[in-house]
């Protein structure tokens, strides 16, 4: 965590986005920095084939940022209740600019002929 005296294994300070309370005794798997922001419900999630019926549900899709001691830059996860994806910096950022795009046309689309 940001601004906190280092674990013996810290290579370097904490960025500030990091939430994770680092100690001396962390295995080495838990040893990078990591912040995971509330996730986003939704609603038009399909249910698994041939799943059983699971009545409602509104599933989360999370992400969160990890950064592991002996990597060069920091990795985003991106989550549902049945997948992790990791992507990096380069990759998250196509992603969102994708998304943001597809959400544009979308909208004009619906503004052009309506809903
Ligand atoms: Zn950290």
């Amino acid at each position: 965590m940001n601004g906190e005296k280092l674990a013996i294994w810290q290579r370097r300070d904490c960025p500030t986005w990091c939430a994770t309370r680092h100690r001396h005794t962390d295995a080495p798997v838990n040893r990078g920095c990591e912040y995971e922001p509330p996730g986003v419900p939704v609603s038009l999630w399909q249910a698994q084939a041939g799943g059983e019926n699971l009545g409602p549900q509104l599933p989360t899709v999370t992400t969160a940022l990890e950064w592991g001691q002996r990597e060069i830059e920091p990795r985003l996860a991106l989550s549902t209740p049945d997948t992790v994806t990791e992507l990096t910096l380069e990759e998250a950022d196509a992603l969102s600019r994708l998304l943001a795009r597809m959400v544009h046309e979308a909208r004009e689309a619906v503004r052009e002929v309506g809903p």
